[in-house]
């Protein structure tokens, strides 16, 4: 039996500095080239979830991608983007939140849901939780219910989970 938790914890590169001063990094790139702890993490979140469940997944631009598209293919659910303002070609829903320093608008196509559709939604890190939240609102705008957040890592002293009221935040590792 593997250690799933502590395989993850390995496998996620600390980048210090990184995309600009004070910012640690959390690379996920060596997870990904590890077949062993890529397939596992998709394993868990599809388990910790249950088959048949979940009718649409959302990856969140552009590491929720990667992640979610298997889990898609294991859940038997369809795979939805949630993009940056600007990728996506047809009609969109937009949400604006506040970054550090700025603010960032994600995205996602009005068609993308039908109503009352069970939604996961799924990313790389959740770290102040303001992207997840935009997700959250964006798939309820879409007519979607949210069932949970999976994510692989969790920077709790950002306390990102406070921002998503009683969502089921799944996380693989906390930090
Ligand atoms: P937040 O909105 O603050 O929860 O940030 C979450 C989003 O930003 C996710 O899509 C992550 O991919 C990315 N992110 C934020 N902080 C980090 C970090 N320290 N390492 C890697 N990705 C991060």
């Amino acid at each position: 039996m593997i250690d799933l938790g502590r395989l993850i914890a390995e496998r996620i590169r600390d980048v210090p500095d990184y995309p600009k001063p004070g910012v640690m990094f959390k690379d996920i790139t060596p997870l990904l080239a590890d077949h062993v702890a890529f397939a596992g993490v998709v394993d868990a979140i599809v388990s910790y979830h249950g088959r048949g469940t979940i009718d649409k997944i959302v990856g969140i631009e552009a590491r929720g991608f990667i992640l979610a598209a298997p889990v898609a293919y294991h859940f038997g659910a369809g795979f939805v983007p949630v993009r940056k303002k600007g990728k996506l070609p047809a009609p969109a829903h937009e949400r604006t939140y506040d970054l550090e320093y700025g603010t960032e608008t994600i995205e996602m196509h009005t068609d993308a849901l039908r109503p009352g559709e069970r939604v996961l939604i799924v990313d790389d890190v959740l770290a102040t939780g303001g992207t997840a939240r935009a997700a959250v609102e964006l798939v309820r705008r879409g007519g979607g219910e949210v069932v949970g957040l999976s994510v692989l890592m969790e920077l709790s002293f950002l306390h990102g989970r406070d921002k998503l009221g009683n969502l089921d935040v799944h996380s693989l590792v906390t930090v």
